[in-house]
């Protein structure tokens, strides 16, 4: 056994490239290389110490946006084998918890999340739960793969809000979660997907991906009621939470997708909900059966994000991919480190 490179958060503020043993997979576990791990402003929360502590266990090994192959599987685990290219879920239900008995993964009442209690992918081996690896075919590309964990993110937040075909879609942050949903959303025929953003330079980014048009945040619907059937907001600030009601019809939905921060919040325009009669719900995160639909679609090529990637940084150059993810340059979608190329 050797030692491996990983990003390690020591604490709030404390991150370095350091050389962690390899472990051997435990009962049911399986040892992953990583291929691809892409951050996101969740992994800038971690390493400030913004994040909310209920969630993080430091010292902790960021990443869980990633694609790789297995290495090697430990004892009692079958159907899965070395070389094969899997993604795997991120947060580890019990399956035994009232809210796991009825599918609802998401809210385990025992959180447990690769990246944030227990070590990321940002590191040369990673250990999982072989009950929560998805194996790709390998007609798929493992850049397209690294993004999977938001489009589980996203796939959950468009199914609930019930989507439907011919409706009128806004998508409120121009972001990767927002073009990610945009480009997810096309799979439900709806007539309209509009991103509406804050930077004019991601306009390419979401028409490549699927959207009809970009619409600069600003341009809202005035006093009365906006146009849109579903609107999902992904860009987790007040003002967006504030666009994404303005723009939803009468009777419309709204969908809350987007983290602000511990303690943040947002003026409600009550009359406007209550006017307007509108629905208006979250979706944390992602279930079993929203990756296991995520994965099918990438496994038969209906989905494919990696155009999404514009900033791709070797493992060891960590601190240039926080900083490209931290300034606020346009078009800039999703932030990779390649862990081959450490
Ligand atoms: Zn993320
Ligand atoms: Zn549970």
């Amino acid at each position: 056994m050797g030692y491996r490179s990983a990003i390690v958060i020591a604490g709030p503020g404390r991150v370095s490239l350091e050389d962690v043993a390899e472990t051997a997979p435990g009962p049911g576990e399986v040892a992953i290389r990583p291929a691809h791990v892409g951050i996101c402003g969740t992994d800038l929360e971690i390493l400030t110490g913004q994040a909310d502590p209920a969630y993080v266990r430091y010292p902790v090994v960021p990443g869980h946006e990633w694609s790789g192959r297995i290495e090697a599987t430990g004892p009692n685990v079958a159907g899965l084998k070395p070389g094969q290219q899997v993604i795997a879920e991120g947060l580890i239900p019990c399956r035994h918890c009232a809210r796991c008995i009825r599918g609802e993964t998401n809210l385990c009442q025992n959180y447990d999340e690769i990246g944030f209690t227990r070590p990321g992918a940002a590191a040369g081996q990673l250990i999982v739960p072989a009950g929560l690896v998805h194996v790709l075919p390998d007609s798929v590309s493992l850049l397209d793969a690294a993004l999977a964990e938001p489009a589980a993110v996203a796939w959950r937040g468009l199914g609930r809000g019930h989507l439907a075909p011919g409706e009128r879609l806004a998508v409120v942050g121009d972001g990767t979660m927002g073009l990610i949903t945009a480009h997810l959303a096309r799979l439900f025929s709806p007539a309209e997907v509009i991103v509406h953003g804050l930077r004019d330079g991601q306009a390419s980014l979401a028409t490549e991906l699927g959207a009809t048009r970009f619409e600069l945040a600003g341009a809202l619907p005035g006093n009365g009621p906006g146009s849109y059937d579903l609107v999902v907001e992904a860009a987790g600030t007040p003002a967006a939470v504030q666009s994404a009601i303005a723009l939803a019809r009468r009777g419309g939905r709204v969908v809350l997708l987007g983290l602000a921060g511990s303690g943040v919040t947002a003026a409600l325009p009550i009359d406007t909900v209550v006017y307007n009669d509108l629905q208006v719900s979250a979706s944390f995160s992602y279930t079993s059966s929203a990756w296991a639909e995520v994965a099918a679609l990438l496994g038969d090529g209906r989905v494919r994000l990696g155009s999404l990637v514009t900033h791709r940084f070797p493992l060891r150059s960590f601190a240039d991919a926080y900083q490209a993810l931290r300034d606020g340059s346009a078009p800039r979608g999703k932030v990779l480190l390649d862990v081959s190329a450490a």
